[in-house]
């Protein structure tokens, strides 16, 4: 196997492992490479005074620019972000009232959010809601909403709907964007988006989001916080929220500079050369699992639509003598620790994301999976235990913390 010990990295001085990240942009992980520009940003600000709402008017232009939005700020993270649209939208620039929160008396303080959008992207999204002292109001079910069950949530309570992006939420029976603030705004209430994990910096604000929430450290490759942009009054009434709850969400200076250095790299970002060379990743991978006994490899399109794919690897453990989610487990193991996308491994498969590797990695990641096959496939056993032991053992692990 690859050795690749290197004393300039940071985590053989702290005992950590060097594990490789092949699951995406996870906050577990440490979301992700943050970018050169970003990091110099960073850098050059942190030991420098600041009047830190001038830097936010630095950060609103630069935000406009990429989104389309008439303004914008930079908080702790997407989920501060919501949190803080959902409160300004019940408080709109009402500074008393945004003392007050989360006590919304004589406040407007219903959120409608269709069912099938309460996921958790490692918190519950109507969490993001309810700590802005909101109710959310959950319409339709599971896997059908129809623009009736929007219209109908409606009353004189309302004071926002929040959207969300993402491949955790259900993908088919839905309503669509546009057509959910088409319903929302006859009714006059403004539409949040969580696109915290999106590539494309425009759309919603495009289908008639009022306010659309970015992550910083996932794709942009930013410091970790959140991007809000929008309309300029429910921007600056996001805004005023750290005057109140917005407070421990707090973003630094270095966050301010390194979301805008971020932004601007992302403008000149070699996006074609980055796809190609990812491509490049999940042939290789690809090439590697083929003709294994029991394995399948098929690269797959982003569930949202980013240009972005990714290698399913699903695992036959009569064949391959291993079980994909002990294949997962065995993977992050050993001196090169490879985690890869395992949200949905009881159905027999994990994905390989390749937009997180540092160059070379992608050998070592080939070379741990041939490793990692090949011992199961010597084994006259066939590793596979319950699937819920793995939750057991996550969740004993947590309780345990920090032992
Ligand atoms: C990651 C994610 C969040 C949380 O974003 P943070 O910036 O890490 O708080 C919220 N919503 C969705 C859909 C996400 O994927």
């Amino acid at each position: 196997m690859t050795d690749s010990h290197n004393p300039d990295d940071i985590r053989e001085t702290l005992g950590l492992r060097p594990v490789i990240n092949v699951s995406g942009t996870m906050t577990s992980l440490g979301a992700s490479i943050v970018v050169p520009q970003a990091v110099a940003a960073m850098t050059s600000i942190l030991p420098q005074f600041v009047e830190v709402n001038d830097l936010q008017k630095k950060a609103s232009p630069v935000i406009a620019r990429l989104t389309g939005g008439e303004a914008g700020f930079v908080t702790a993270s997407c989920s501060a972000g919501i949190s803080l649209a959902v409160a300004a939208a019940m408080t709109g620039n009402d500074l008393a009232a945004i003392e007050r929160l989360p006590d919304t008396t004589g406040l407007k303080d219903e959120v409608i959010i269709q069912m099938g959008h309460v996921v958790s992207y490692g918190a519950p999204v109507d969490q993001g809601i309810r700590l802005a002292g909101a109710k959310a109001i959950l319409v339709g079910q599971a896997t059908s909403c129809y623009p009736y069950h929007l219209d109908g949530a409606i009353n004189e309570r309302t004071a926002a709907a929040v959207f969300v992006v993402s491949h955790h939420t259900v993908q088919y029976g839905l309503v669509a964007l546009k057509k959910f603030a088409e319903v929302c705004h006859a009714r006059g209430v403004p539409v949040i988006v969580d696109a915290a994990s999106e590539y494309d910096l425009r759309i919603f604000l495009e289908q008639g989001a009022d306010i659309a929430l970015y992550s910083s450290h996932k794709f942009l490759g930013g410091p970790t916080g959140g991007i809000v942009a929008g309309a300029k009054d429910f921007v600056r009434n996001t805004f005023l929220q750290n005057m109140g709850i917005g407070r421990g969400m707090k973003v630094g200076k270095e966050s301010i500079l390194g979301t805008i250095a971020a932004l601007e790299a992302w403008e000149k970002r070699d996006h074609a050369g980055i796809r190609e060379r990812e491509t490049g990743y999940l042939n290789l991978w690809q090439q590697t699992l083929a003709g294994k006994p029991g394995v399948t490899a098929v690269i797959e399109p982003d569930p949202t639509h980013n240009p972005l794919d990714r290698l399913r690897v699903t695992i036959d453990p009569q064949a391959a003598h291993i079980s994909a989610w002990d294949l997962a487990d065995a993977l992050a193991q050993g001196s090169r620790p490879v985690i890869v996308r395992d949200h949905e491994v009881e159905h027999g498969y994990f994905y390989m994301d390749p937009c997180n590797l540092h160059p070379g990695e992608e050998a070592i990641v080939a070379s741990r999976l041939t490793e990692e096959l090949g011992k199961a496939r010597a084994s006259n056993a066939i590793i596979s235990t319950p699937v819920e032991n793995r939750y057991t053992r996550r969740m004993a692990g947590l309780m345990r913390w920090p032992d």
